[in-house]
């Protein structure tokens, strides 16, 4: 039943076929990833497990530059290479700037992880100020739109945007509104992009990640209730962020994922 040579595709498929699937295999071998907020929580390991995988990690990064260097030591020890660029993804121009440096180092760009939030936990939602509101949607939805567009013209036919979203984009989290509102965003800014992309070979997905214990969330000194985070899980507690990273090597992988795009695929622990 294979198509005749000469055949022509309405959208070629891309020359993803060349390695079979077989477990152990280094996934990602020689792939460049570039992960925002990959210095702390999911993004921090994503980049071990990318590295661990064969790929080669740049992680832009706001916070704290020892995070930074802890997340590229760890890299490095799995035999990857890394490079730490610090760059606000909510400002294009700083955008433009840590695609260019990475692409100088690396040549291109075959896995875009958008992953790199703002969040911030409020009881009362006459409480949201508009200057917070500015600062969520920017860094929410406009960085991942500003990475995006500066990462695709670097990526070729075989490579992966994973979008970071949440189960709050699905759900809705009452003390979350305007987060849940930018990551109900990003969903579909998965769906329409893997559309858009889809004839250059560049699949498009979102994971959507239940609670995980990460320093996104309140510490035990900020929230009463921080030992019932994750408890209205099936599975009564949250994610370690360890257990969310295999989801993106399978969908960075043509290996694992090839005929997949456009997809949100949640990790929620059965929730
Ligand atoms: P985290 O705080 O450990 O990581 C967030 C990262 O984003 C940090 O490295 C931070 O420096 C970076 N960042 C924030 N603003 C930035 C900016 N303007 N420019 C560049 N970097 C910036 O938190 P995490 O839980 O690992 O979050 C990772 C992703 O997972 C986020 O998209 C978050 O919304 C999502 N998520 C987390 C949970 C959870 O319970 N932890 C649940 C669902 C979704």
């Amino acid at each position: 039943h294979q198509p005749k040579p000469g055949h022509e595709w309405a959208i070629e498929p891309a020359p993803l076929y060349d390695a079979p699937y077989y477990l152990g295999s280094k996934k990602l071998d020689g792939k460049v990833a570039l992960i925002t907020g990959g210095d702390s929580g999911i993004g921090r390991s994503v980049a071990v497990l990318f590295a661990r995988e064969g790929a080669d990690v740049a992680i832009v990064y706001l916070a704290e530059d020892k995070d930074a260097k802890e997340t590229k030591s760890a890299v490095e020890k799995e035999g990857g290479r890394c490079v730490l660029v610090k760059a606000d993804v909510s400002d294009r121009d700083h955008c433009r700037n840590a695609v260019a440096q990475i692409v100088k180092e690396f040549g291109r760009i075959d896995v875009l992880v958008n992953n790199a939030a703002f969040q911030i936990h409020s009881s009362d939602f006459g409480e949201l100020t508009e200057e917070h509101f500015d600062t969520t949607l920017k860094t929410n939805l406009y960085g991942y739109f500003h990475m995006a567009q500066e990462a695709v013209p670097h990526m070729k036919p075989g490579s992966a945007i994973i979008n970071t979203g949440s189960v709050t984009g699905i759900d809705g989290s009452k003390q979350l509104v305007d987060y849940s509102m930018t990551k109900g965003g990003i969903h579909a800014f998965t769906r329409a992009l893997s559309g858009s992309l889809i004839g250059k070979g560049i699949r498009v997905n979102a994971v959507a990640p239940g609670p995980v214990w990460t320093p996104l969330n309140p510490s035990d000194k900020e929230a009463e209730d921080v030992s019932k985070f994750g408890a209205d899980t099936p599975m009564k507690r949250p994610a370690q962020p360890e257990e969310l990273a295999p989801a993106y090597v399978f969908l960075a992988s043509p290996q694992c994922s090839s005929y997949i795009t456009g997809e949100i695929l949640p990790v929620v622990g059965g929730y």
